[in-house]
């Protein structure tokens, strides 16, 4: 996809680490130019470090109104426009049943999880309407489709909850030049999944005895997916929720 989105400019949010860091990657190898967003100030940098010079960490809390503000705000300050954005930042929180679920873990991650992908919305769709054009794409997860026994019911709310944001943005902005779609990725290798696996090489081998491909998937395989869908290939595409996850929600 070597070009597909040349002179487009892309926000990753999430890019220091896992999903977020190869999208901004795939991003940059696609042409844009990329500013990459992360609460943690040391990976955001390091990821530009990997980047084109043209690249810029700008780093916010997307749970945080002011700091999403001014980042979609920085974000064209600095480069004139926004054409794509890849809202991908979230947490996974606690494992617990539902009914021992602690409150100030649920309020945190419907914070970053949902909230989080709305403010960021919010602020991007004010600027593809003035536009009039921009591609944002959201990461839901195979968990927004389907529950679990995995003891993640806020993960999972929040996840279903993106794909409700990601559909409605698509049906009240689709007539105005701005496709909104997500990404719903299974089992994906990065760190976030390490910390939910522990040190246990045999439970990921259980886990990947569940998917049709019989493996985990990459951070690479899912950031292809969101290039696609901010570039022009994807024109007619509006409203879609992705699996990308070995075939597992075919099961
Ligand atoms: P990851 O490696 O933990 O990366 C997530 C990044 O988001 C981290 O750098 C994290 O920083 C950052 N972040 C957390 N809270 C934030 C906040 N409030 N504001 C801004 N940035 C924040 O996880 P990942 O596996 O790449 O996940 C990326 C996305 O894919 C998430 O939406 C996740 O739910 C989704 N997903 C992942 C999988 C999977 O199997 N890995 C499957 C389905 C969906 P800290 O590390 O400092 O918290």
């Amino acid at each position: 996809m070597e070009n597909s989105l040349r002179d487009r400019v892309a926000l990753v949010t999430g890019g220091g680490s896992g999903i977020g860091r190869a999208a901004a990657l795939a991003f940059a190898r696609a042409g844009a130019r990329v500013v990459v967003s992360d609460v943690d100030p040391e990976k955001g940098a390091e990821t530009v470090r990997m980047m084109p010079a043209s690249s810029t960490f700008i780093p916010a809390d997307v749970s945080l109104r002011p700091e999403v503000e001014q980042l979609i705000g920085r974000t064209v300050d600095l480069c004139g426009r926004l054409d794509c954005a890849f809202n991908n930042a979230a947490v996974e929180g606690a494992i617990a049943r539902m009914h021992e679920y602690p409150d100030e873990v649920w309020d945190r991650l419907i914070g970053v999880n949902l909230k989080g992908t709305w403010l960021c919305m919010k602020y991007e769709l004010r600027q593809m309407l003035k536009q009039g054009k921009g591609a944002i794409v959201n990461t839901s997860s195979t968990a927004g489709h389907v529950g679990s026994r995995g003891r993640m019911s806020a993960y999972i709310a929040s996840k279903h909850g993106v794909l409700g944001l990601t559909r409605t943005a698509a049906v009240e902005y689709g007539a105005q030049g701005i496709r909104v779609n997500a990404l719903c990725p299974g089992a994906i290798r990065t760190p976030m999944t390490d910390r939910l696996l522990g040190a246990d090489p045999e439970r990921a081998e259980r886990m990947a005895q569940f998917i049709p491909m019989a493996r985990f998937g990459t951070p690479d395989e899912v950031a292809e997916a969101a290039v696609w869908l901010c570039s022009d290939a994807a024109a007619y595409v509006n409203g879609l929720a992705l699996p990308i996850d070995g075939g597992y929600l075919a099961h």
